[in-house]
């Protein structure tokens, strides 16, 4: 009698677990996962699976291939799954809210389940007053631009005046600083930074990047930052492009680097030393710093597209003179000149030529043939 139920169990949860719907990670869309939440009634994969143990008001997680499944737990799940969770839980997610993915940093991947099931941030209109309102002001823990010494810093983010500011002093009335919302770009940058919840924010001032370095001790707070951010800036593109799509919009918001790390470089007579530099490859903007946490680019190079005569290719040319460490080298040809570096191992040769490709293959649109202008007129 026992083994009949359990393997009725078994064979009820194999079905639910097979339907289309519950194939990907309800929480960061991984492929195939092998968990499952009792009391929500989702398919979770390890990680995500990880997360939920840890917030006792959601902590009810199991392995799909445990022996024990109580018939009532199975029937939860048949009753539920991924699909009726997304649409209780995620009713009301904002167009401009960031909805992390398997590779996204644990900050993000935690506070986007938090949001959802402890405190049920999309499930009605209007409980997103933190990011939404389109003002945010508060300290934030601040990297000196040449000590390296975190600081607390008081930040203000209008959208009324389409900007971000920071004070030096709190009671400041002038800011030290204040960044035009279009120029912000913001990213989590945990191993970069040291910092489990550390975000760098990096913004145009003369057509140069500059780089800051923050965080707050609190997760959902740095992530109510990060949304607040893009949420301005949805805003700001809804006026400047009224006839675009919220998803077009939305693919402008903060985005990550195609790829960081370190390569080594030659000047450009192609004869010098080559030097270890930190690069940084936001979209067209190949930028090199001395160190990874550098307020500004040492310089930086602009990868057009490969029918106005940009390319790249594994090697350096017969002949290459400077000295250098590492073995793999790449050229990046573009109209004026050959770009060369090296990498350390053939992964990450492969890895940089993959993003350089990314970008060579799209056409440039009519800002990127402005700022190619630029990088031409530059000394
Ligand atoms: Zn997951």
């Amino acid at each position: 009698m026992m083994a009949t139920n359990l393997d009725k169990n078994v064979k009820a949860l194999q079905e639910v677990w097979r339907r289309e719907e519950n194939a990907s990670c309800a929480d960061c869309g991984k492929p195939d996962p092998h968990w499952a939440s009792c009391s929500l009634g989702v398919f979770l994969c390890l990680d995500c699976a990880n997360i939920h143990c840890n917030i006792p008001s959601i902590n009810n997680v199991k392995s799909v291939r445990a022996e024990c499944w109580e018939e009532g737990q199975v029937e939860f799940l048949v009753q539920h799954g991924n699909a009726k969770a997304k649409a209780r839980y995620e009713a009301h997610v904002p167009v401009y809210y960031y909805r992390p993915v398997h590779t996204d940093c644990l900050v993000l991947r935690e506070q986007w389940i938090r949001a959802k099931y402890e405190r049920k941030e999309f499930m009605e209109p209007g409980k997103q007053s933190s990011y939404s309102n389109g003002l945010k002001d508060g300290i934030l823990w601040k990297q000196g631009r040449d000590n390296r010494q975190y600081l607390p810093r008081r930040f203000l983010l209008s959208e009324r005046e389409g900007c971000l500011k920071y004070f030096t002093k709190h009671d400041a009335k002038e800011p030290k600083i204040a960044i035009k919302i279009d120029t912000v770009n913001a990213m989590f940058q945990p191993e970069k930074t040291g910092h489990p919840n550390g975000l760098q924010i990096t913004y145009l001032k003369d057509n140069k990047t500059r780089n800051i370095f923050l965080y707050h001790e609190d997760g959902k707070e740095i992530v109510d930052w990060f949304n607040a951010i893009r949420a301005v800036q949805f805003h700001y593109l809804k006026v400047a492009f009224p006839v675009a799509c919220d998803k077009e919009l939305k693919g402008r918001l903060t985005r990550n680097f195609l790829k960081e790390g370190y390569m080594e470089k030659t000047g450009p007579r192609q004869k010098e030393s080559f030097k270890k530099r930190w690069f940084t490859l936001d979209h067209r903007r190949l930028m090199y710093f001395k160190d990874p946490l550098d307020a500004f680019a040492k310089g930086e190079v602009f990868v057009g597209s490969g029918e106005n005569g940009y390319s790249v290719l594994e090697g350096l040319p017969d002949g290459t003179q400077g000295s250098f460490t590492w073995q793999y080298g790449i050229t990046i040809v573009t109209p004026d000149r050959d770009y060369l570096f090296t990498c350390e191992t053939e992964k990450d040769r492969q890895e940089w030529v993959a993003a350089f490709w990314h970008i060579i293959k799209q056409p440039m649109t009519p800002q990127e043939y402005a700022i190619e202008a630029y990088f031409k007129l530059k000394p």
